[in-house]
């Protein structure tokens, strides 16, 4: 009997101790994978969200522009300096969105740094002359375009490849992954938007315009495309006499734009304020832009 239950039980123990053996080297490996990780810099929100739509659980990723700091006027800090030093990928959106890219870039040494500018190839508008004369010829928010979105997507798909080959179709299907739920929401509200009579909105500053030009929208701002022009009491007035005049119902709010002035216009018009995100510093990209298409399609109505 005994000889027996030993016969039982001795494979078992065996089988036992192997797969413990088995388990201790898979996680050998995975260590190891852990630490092979690719190793992601991105300038701010937006950047990170289409970087971890692509490259999934092989990237770690940092993003600059910390959660709910204001994004157009961040300067980078010693730390951002360090990571990008030993950062395998850059990531950033171009277009003057970080006026301090070009320094950075020039002034850190990282041989095998592979750098996306994300806005690439996209279909660029262009700023008005003022705006352009300070800063860049092209508005920088291409990222609000679903269209567009899929252009810089498309740019940081290329490099991981080009950094990680061997996972070429983990990058890929990402991609296509990410591309059809762009192209979903796009749809959507392309059909909820179109047959709208009105299609004139108001916001903090000026980040929309690739937004508008997909869904035949028309929106204007207390501040202007790079958040910047505290308004004067003749732009508020301007803003008022046109919320009259479209009986608007809504006066967007960023948060980290002039939140107050759109709070006073709004009740200078006798609009409620809704908050919407322009992705500069917060935000899971899809869901956002789903909240943000709904709340200006509920403020058309
Ligand atoms: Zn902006």
């Amino acid at each position: 009997m005994k000889k027996k239950l030993f016969k039982i039980i001795g494979p078992l123990c065996m089988m036992i101790l192997l797969s413990a053996c088995v388990n201790k080297k898979e996680a050998v490996d995975n260590n190891e994978n852990a630490e092979k990780k690719i190793f992601v810099v991105s300038s701010f929100n937006a950047m990170t969200e289409f970087a971890m739509a692509i490259g999934g659980d092989k990237i770690e990723i940092t993003t600059i522009v910390p959660s709910g700091v204001e994004a157009h006027d961040f300067e980078p800090k010693a730390k951002d300096m360090k990571n990008m030093s030993k950062a395998d990928l850059f990531v950033y959106n171009g277009l003057e969105m970080e006026h301090w890219a070009e320094d950075i870039l020039k002034s850190i040494d990282n041989k095998n740094l592979v750098v996306v500018e994300a806005s690439k190839g996209a279909d660029l508008i262009k700023t008005s002359k003022q705006e352009g004369h300070e800063h860049g010829h092209f508005d920088p928010h291409v990222w609000l375009s679903l269209k567009e979105a899929k252009v810089e997507a498309n740019n940081i798909k290329e490099a991981l490849v080009k950094i990680d080959y061997s996972n070429k179709s983990y990058y890929e299907e990402n991609y296509k992954r990410f591309e059809k739920e762009l192209d979903d929401l796009k749809d959507e509200y392309e059909s909820k938007i179109k047959p709208l009579q009105n299609k004139t909105f108001v916001t903090g500053h000026a980040a929309f315009a690739y937004l508008c030009r997909e869904f035949d929208l028309h929106q204007y701002s207390v501040e202007d495309v790079f958040a910047e022009g505290e308004p004067t009491p003749q732009k508020i007035k301007e803003l008022v006499s046109i919320g009259k005049e479209v009986n608007l119902k809504t006066v967007f709010t960023e948060e980290n734009v002039s939140p107050k002035v759109s709070e006073t216009l709004a009740r200078e018009i006798g609009a409620k304020t809704e908050t919407i995100n322009t992705l500069e510093s917060e935000g899971n990209y899809i869901e956002t832009m789903r909240e943000n298409l709904q709340k200006i399609y509920e403020s058309l109505n």
